[in-house]
Formats: C-alpha cells, structure tokens, sequence
C-alpha cells in the first residue's frame, strides 16, 4: 500500500457503486484509482473525492494495468470555494485539464506541486485576479515538466531580444523568435513586449495584473497553442478551450 499526498483532478461514476478518481500524487504521479463502495449512503470516502481536494490517498498501484485501487482518501484540504463560483471554478478545471494532460510526465512530484500551489491560489484569488494566477499556474505547470518556452533569447539561434520590442511567439520553435528567426516561421504569433513581460514573470512566481477582457483571452489562447503543440497526443484541451473564451 502506498499512502501518498495527492489531489482530486476529476472523478465520475464507475458501475453500480464505484467512483472513479484521477489523482496528481506527489510519488506516483497522475494516475486512475477505483474506489469501491464510493457511491453507497455512509461510505469511507464521504466527500472526501470532491474535485480539488487534497488529502493523503491509500492507494494499491496494480502491478501491470492503468487502474489502480485507492482504499481510503483523508482529507487535508477540501477547497469548496472552488466550486462557489462560476469564474473560479472554470479556471481550476482548465488547470486541472493541463494537469491531467502533463502529468503522466510528471518528474518526481513538480506536478503535483505546481497544481497544489495553483488550485490554493485560485482558491484564495478575487475574482479580478483570478485569470493572472491561474495562467502563472499553468505555465510553471508546464516548466514543471520541462518544456517551458524561450523568452528573452530567441528559441532558435539564440541571440538576445529587446525586452521592450514585441517579439514572434512560435510554439514548435520553442518561444519567442528574433527577426531573422520569424521571418522563417510562418504563422507565428507577434506578441507585444507587456506579454512577453508577463510571461517572464510568471515564470518567476511575480505576480502580474492583466486587464479584463481580450488581453486575457490572447494569453490563453498563447498557453493552449503552446501547450497543445507540445503534447504528445496533440487531443484539443477542451476545458480549457472553454475558459478561453470567457471575458473575465
Ligand atoms: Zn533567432
């Protein structure tokens, strides 16, 4: 049996009384795990499994298969605030959506850190600021697994950017291009020095403000095409496209 930290990134019903959980642990990264009898009034997981909660999960990793058991969830943190509102609760499921995709690549517990931390301050933002946490989540979610993007070089040849000049963003490069470098990459994004900017700081952990609106969705947008070229599957990211689109 292997007692791990580990956080709920989803969960539905499996047969008559079962629930199926996707958990991001902090030793086996993201895996699956039945939990028998969850659906039954009074049973041992009571609300432990609700999205975003974290705890420590009793799980018995199947030696060959993908499906693993988990025999008890004890709940740490249960984060209703998540669910309480429409603005929060589309972000953390579009991080946990990232989570999920990223993390069977997970090196030795960076995810689920990064989404610990992510889900905490999204939990705790205001509304105005919770679309600037939520993307500086997810892209130290991404750094996590070692595909964080170029900024201040370009991701080709390497020569230093103007920090105040805007720069072409191109997702299979890597990041940002230099001059020479796009004009050899068709189709890849100019983005003004604020979002590069902004990007070098959520790298950092700083704190960034954006204004509401379609600044937000530009660097959502950003993410997703970044992500979204290096997965390896290349499957759309649906929550996340859904996100996208809001204005707040
Ligand atoms: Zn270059």
């Amino acid at each position: 049996m292997l007692l791990t930290d580990a956080l709920v990134l989803h969960a539905f019903d499996y047969r008559e009384t079962s629930r199926i959980v996707r958990l991001a642990t902090r030793e086996a990264g993201v895996v699956s795990a039945v939990a028998r009898g969850a659906r039954r009034p009074k049973n041992r997981f009571g609300s432990g499994l609700d999205l975003f909660s974290s705890g420590v999960a009793h799980l018995a990793l199947h030696p060959t298969g993908d499906l693993h058991t988990l025999h008890a969830f004890d709940v740490g943190r249960a984060r209703p605030g998540l669910g309480e509102s429409l603005v929060r609760f589309r972000a953390a499921s579009a991080l946990g959506e990232l989570g999920l995709r990223v993390g069977p690549e997970d090196p030795g517990g960076a995810v689920f850190a990064a989404l610990t931390e992510g889900f905490e301050a999204i939990a705790t933002a205001g509304d105005p600021t919770v679309c600037a946490e939520t993307l500086g989540a997810a892209w130290r979610l991404v750094a996590a697994v070692g595909v964080a993007p170029t900024l201040t070089h370009c991701a080709s040849c390497d020569g230093a950017l103007d920090p105040l000049e805007p720069a072409r963003f191109a997702p299979r490069a890597g990041g940002a291009l230099c001059r020479l470098c796009a004009a050899l990459a068709p189709g890849a994004r100019l983005i003004p020095s604020e979002a590069r900017a902004a990007l070098v700081a959520w790298a950092s952990g700083a704190a960034v403000v954006l204004e509401e609106g379609p600044v937000r969705r530009a660097h959502r947008r950003l993410l997703r095409e970044f992500v979204e070229e290096h997965l390896a599957d290349r499957a759309p990211l649906r929550a996340w496209r859904a996100w996208e689109t809001e204005d707040r």
